[in-house]
């Protein structure tokens, strides 16, 4: 595997490429982002990874400093699934200057649900994503369905600058126990380990009680909501959002829309001490 660190460098290697596979990280690598590594195979060759924590999407009181940096064993993991190169720009090399241009979602995609706990994020999620898609100019690249709406947001950003990649979402890899992983659950204590996986009990537990709804109407389903943070808030939880909505547009549905059998996904982040889950399931 060819680890390169310049752009020119990497251009350099990637000329006459036209069925290049890419998978974004930022590190810390997991089974979760080795899943995409796999799916980016099928899809394409090379595969080129990239590894970069973007301080732009991160908020002043985030974790950007303590988030964990593993270089040595995450280029071991990605050796063995046969990446061809891992592009792992310093923040020089990705902003030699302050990016000063950078691309603003719409806000009824971008200000929403993360968006709404974490200003900023989207912003700076699809300055960094259109920059290493300008880097590596693949055929496709993967991205996780464990960031659902960046997934969506991701998409369209390249759907309406026409930018020549395909984006292919991954299924979410999870422990034995239910637990998306993530590299933040290295945060967790065991303690809290042991509690993390009922954030993905509730998220079955709401989509069984939608599922038998007798009536889907917005106020069944606003109260399921509010009755699955009340119960994540009881166990010791800080909930930032528990949100049923259409999978089309992330908008909470309206009863027309509920009427007409519109494909929901229900969408949480929640704090467990000080470290912030998130986690979705499709209905
Ligand atoms: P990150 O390193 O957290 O920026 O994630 C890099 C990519 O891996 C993103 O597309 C994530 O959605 C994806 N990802 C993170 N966790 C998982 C998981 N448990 N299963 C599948 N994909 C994941």
């Amino acid at each position: 595997m060819k680890i390169i660190s310049d752009i020119q460098e990497l251009r350099d290697h990637l000329r006459g490429q036209n069925r290049a596979s890419f998978v974004p990280t930022m590190g810390n690598l997991h089974e979760g982002h080795l899943s995409l590594m796999r799916l980016a195979r099928q899809h394409g060759d090379p595969v080129v990874a990239s590894i970069f924590v973007n301080r732009l999407q991160f908020g002043p009181n985030e974790d950007f400093d303590s988030y964990p940096r593993t270089m040595q064993a995450d280029i071991d993991k990605l050796e063995k699934e046969g990446v061809y190169i891992l592009f792992a720009p310093t923040e020089r090399d990705l902003y030699p200057q302050p990016q000063e241009y950078r691309v603003d979602p719409p806000q009824q995609l971008g200000d929403i649900l993360e968006g709404e706990f974490r200003p900023g994020f989207f912003k700076g999620v699809c300055t960094v994503v259109l920059k290493l898609l300008s880097c590596v100019q693949p055929k496709v690249a993967v991205f996780g369905k464990k960031d659902y709406q960046q997934l969506m947001i991701i998409r369209q950003m390249t759907k309406q600058f026409a930018l020549p990649v395909d984006i292919i979402p991954g299924e979410t890899i999870r422990a034995q126990d239910g637990l998306a992983l993530s590299s933040r659950n290295g945060y967790l204590s065991p303690d809290e380990r042991a509690e993390a996986p009922q954030l993905q009990k509730l998220l079955q537990e709401v989509r069984e009680q939608v599922l038998n709804l007798n009536v889907r109407d917005t106020s069944a389903i606003e109260q399921i909501e509010k009755d699955a943070i009340a119960k994540l808030t009881g166990r010791g939880w800080q909930p930032d959002y528990i949100a049923i909505r259409q999978r089309s547009d992330l908008a909470p549905s309206n009863n027309q829309s509920l009427e007409a059998g519109e494909p929901l996904v229900i969408l949480t982040a929640a704090k467990l001490g000080k470290t912030r889950l998130i986690d979705n399931l499709e209905i």
